[in-house]
């Protein structure tokens, strides 16, 4: 018999699949790496195992304790996954910006979710940074995993995502592109590709406009779980090579080909990612090989960047299918 012993015995191992369709034009072979295949549905998974078992083994974590995180999500996800395997609580604080669906997946797996504005700067007392630390101090046996800072994050790529990509492209890897939020993904798994190419492989980071990583302020854009308006210590700039900025327009408008062409519906930062890859791979040669990681899935998304009426609502146009005309024109 086939079978894995816990869901979290199916993280990662994701496959690759070359883009077609969106890279027409292109000489160099762009790959994708489909993180929503993980059993949480994104790359988070990822972090959330080796994070708490660090914490358990340090005894940040005792038995009966709660989990407490800032998180656009995922990561509560991936955290929620493998606090119901071992039994603590978690207590999740989002920004206002992430979607009704994000929250609804959260609250199915049994976490609990406090929501907080977005348009508030980091050290308000409203900011999902200072909620979260307030939680921290006053929930009884609280620890929070602090994916900003937990050197486990980007270990676990550098453990996991790195060897995978080389494992799966037989080491032929050129370009690695990533969209950085905490940093975690990009750091660890161009840490890895990096040392196992002897500095071979070029390492871009995909950013959104405004964010400080392509020399913003953090002014707020649209996609989640990208950018950032502070320089988290889980980012290692020296691992990346380039930062490439793209708009919420061009991330969108790839998400929704991505979908469409590619049979891949993922969410606003995988379209923002490949938008990227495609701009790095422009003047790239035939024999170059970019891998692009695409974080998690579009189903929760399905409200924003695939609903006409809210794109249009932020001032996007959206091309317009038939049934879609009769969706927004009434
Ligand atoms: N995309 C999405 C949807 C995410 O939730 C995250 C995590 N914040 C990222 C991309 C970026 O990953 P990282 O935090 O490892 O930089």
């Amino acid at each position: 018999m086939k079978y894995a012993e816990t869901v979290l015995d199916l993280v990662g191992n994701t496959p690759l699949v070359k883009l077609n369709k969106v890279t027409e034009g292109i000489a160099a072979t762009v790959l994708a790496k489909i993180e929503y295949l993980n059993p949480g549905g994104s790359s988070k998974d990822r972090i959330a195992t080796r994070i708490i078992d660090a914490a358990e083994r340090d005894g940040f974590l005792k038995p009966g304790g709660t989990i407490v995180e800032p998180t656009s999500g995922n990561t509560g996800v991936g955290l929620a996954l493998v606090a119901q395997q071992r039994g603590y609580r978690c207590v999740f604080v989002l920004p206002d910006k992430v979607g009704e669906d994000k929250r609804s997946v959260l609250l199915a797996y049994g976490a609990e979710i406090v929501v907080t504005p977005t348009a508030v700067a980091p050290d308000h007392p409203d900011s999902y940074y200072s909620v979260s630390d307030r939680l921290a101090r006053e929930i009884p046996g609280a620890f929070k995993p602090n994916q900003y800072s937990n050197p486990n994050g980007p270990l676990s790529h550098y453990e996991s995502t790195g060897p995978e990509i080389w494992r799966d492209t037989d080491g032929r890897i050129t370009h690695f592109v990533a969209g950085v939020g905490t940093g975690g993904t990009i750091s660890g798994t161009g840490k890895y590709l990096k040392e196992v190419s002897d500095g071979r492989v070029q390492v871009i980071g995909a950013d959104p406009e405004g964010s400080v990583y392509s020399g913003g302020t953090g002014r707020p854009y649209l996609v989640e779980g990208v950018g950032e308006d502070f320089w988290p210590a889980a980012y290692d700039p020296t691992v990346v090579d380039q930062i490439i900025a793209s708009s919420d327009a061009e991330s969108f408008e790839m998400t929704r080909r991505l979908a469409r062409e590619e049979g891949l519906l993922v969410g606003g930062s995988s379209g923002l990612a490949v938008s990227v890859a495609l701009k790095a791979a422009a003047n790239l040669p035939a024999d170059a090989i970019v891998v692009v990681l695409l974080p998690d899935s579009g189903r929760g998304y399905l409200g924003k960047i695939f609903n006409e009426k809210w794109m249009r609502s932020y001032g996007f146009s959206p091309e317009l299918t038939e049934s879609t005309v009769r969706d927004v024109l009434g």
